[in-house]
C-alpha cells in the first residue's frame, strides 16, 4: 500500500485527505519510485483550488519530489532500482511512492540531500528559465523580482547577484525584507502601492528591463509601470489571483513592450530542455551560489498545515513535506 494525500473536488485546505490507494506498477518507460521529500509549491494551491483544471478525480496533487528508485518498467535505460532521483512535474508528488515517466527523472547527485532535491527542482529551474531563457540578465542590469523573500524569490536573488545585476525585491514585510537583502536583493520595497516611484528613484529614472512578476492579480499594473521602454512584462504566477485579460494596445502606449506569461512546463518539455536547466542548478547548488532555503517542514499527512501556511503569507523560503 501506498500513502498519499488526495482531493475528491476542488475546495480549501480541508478537501485534501491522507488515504491509503494500492501501490502503482511501473508501465512502460516508468518509474516507481519511493519519495524521502515531496516539494511544496504554490501551484499545489492552484490545482487544489480549482484555478488550475484537475486532470481527473480524486487526484493526488504534488509537481515535485525527490527519492530512490524501487522499481523501473519496459524500456527504461536512464535509471534504475537503487538510483537517487527527483523531478518537477507531473502532477502525483504528495504520495509515499508514485510512478513517473522515467524521462522526468533526473539524477540527484550525493551531495545534494533528498530534501533540499524536493525544494530545489520546481522552484530552482523556475529560477533558471527565468533568469537565463525568458529574459537573459546581464551583468550591471537592474531587475524587478516580486515575493522576493519566497522559494522562488530567494533563489532569483542569490542567482542573479551571481549574474551581476541589482535585484529590486518586493516583499511584504520588513522581516521578508532583511531576508531579501541577505539573500542578495541589492534594494527592497515593502509593498507595491508606490512600486513604480521606487523603482523610478531606485534606477534614476531608468526604469528596469524586466519584470518578475508572481503575484499576478495585484502587481500586474505596478509591474508594467516599472518597465524601461522595450522591456519585459514576464507574469510567471498568480498568488493573488490571475491577471484579468489585458488590453495590447496598453502595451504600446506604455513603451513598446513585451508581455509573456511563461511555465516550467514549456521550458523543460524536451528531456534535452530538462537536462540543461536541471544541471545548471545542480551546479550553482553545489558550488554555494545558490543556498536552498527550507524554512518550514511539515510531515506529508499534515500538508493542510503547509497551504495554509503558504496562503497566508506565513512561508518564507522553500517548505518541504516529509513522507
Ligand atoms: P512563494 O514562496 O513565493 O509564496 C508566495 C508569495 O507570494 C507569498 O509568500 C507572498 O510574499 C506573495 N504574495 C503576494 N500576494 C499574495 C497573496 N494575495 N496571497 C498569497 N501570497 C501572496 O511561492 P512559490 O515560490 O512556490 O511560488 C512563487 C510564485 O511563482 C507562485 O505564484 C507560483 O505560482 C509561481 N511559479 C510559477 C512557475 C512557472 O513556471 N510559471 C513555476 C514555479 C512557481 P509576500 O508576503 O512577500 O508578498
Amino acid at each position: 500500500m501506498t500513502k498519499a494525500i488526495r482531493i475528491h473536488q476542488n475546495g480549501g485546505p480541508e478537501v485534501m485527505q491522507w488515504e491509503d490507494v494500492p501501490t502503482p506498477e511501473p508501465g512502460t518507460g516508468e518509474a516507481l519510485i519511493k519519495h524521502e521529500a515531496v516539494g511544496l509549491n504554490y501551484i499545489d494551491v492552484y490545482f487544489r483550488s480549482g484555478l488550475y483544471k484537475a486532470p481527473h478525480m480524486p487526484l493526488t496533487i504534488g509537481m515535485e519530489g525527490a527519492g530512490t528508485v524501487v522499481a523501473v518498467g519496459p524500456g527504461v535505460v536512464n535509471v534504475k532500482p537503487g538510483d537517487r532521483v527527483a523531478y518537477a512535474g507531473p502532477i502525483g508528488g504528495y504520495s509515499t511512492q508514485r510512478t513517473i515517466a522515467a524521462d522526468r527523472l533526473v539524477a540527484l547527485p550525493d551531495a545534494i540531500t533528498f530534501t533540499t532535491g524536493a525544494a530545489m527542482m520546481l522552484q530552482g529551474m523556475t529560477a533558471q528559465y527565468l533568469l537565463r531563457r525568458t529574459h537573459r540578465v546581464q551583468p550591471g542590469e537592474t531587475i524587478l523580482v516580486h515575493a522576493a523573500a519566497g522559494g522562488v524569490g530567494l533563489i532569483m536573488c542569490q542567482w542573479a547577484k551571481h549574474l551581476g545585476a541589482a535585484v529590486i525585491g518586493v516583499v511584504s514585510t520588513a522581516e521578508k525584507a532583511e531576508l531579501a537583502k541577505a539573500n542578495g536583493a541589492a534594494h527592497v520595497v515593502i509593498g507595491h502601492e508606490n512600486l513604480p516611484a521606487e523603482v523610478k528613484r531606485i534606477t534614476g529614472g531608468a526604469m528596469v528591463p524586466v519584470s518578475y512578476d508572481s503575484v499576478g492579480k495585484d502587481t500586474f499594473n505596478a509591474s508594467i509601470d516599472s518597465l524601461a521602454p522595450l522591456g519585459l512584462m514576464a507574469s510567471y504566477g498568480s498568488a493573488s489571483g490571475p491577471v484579468p485579460p489585458v488590453d495590447i494596445a496598453m502595451l504600446g502606449a506604455k513603451g513598446s513592450l513585451f508581455l509573456t506569461r511563461p511555465s516550467l512546463a514549456t521550458y523543460t518539455a524536451k528531456r534535452s530542455d530538462l537536462e540543461t536547466t536541471a544541471a545548471e542548478l545542480m551546479d550553482v547548488v553545489s558550488k554555494g551560489i545558490v543556498k536552498i532555503q527550507v524554512n518550514q517542514t511539515f510531515p506529508l499527512a499534515e500538508a493542510a498545515k503547509a497551504h495554509i501556511a503558504l496562503e497566508s503569507r506565513k512561508t518564507t523560503g522553500s517548505t518541504v513535506l516529509i513522507p
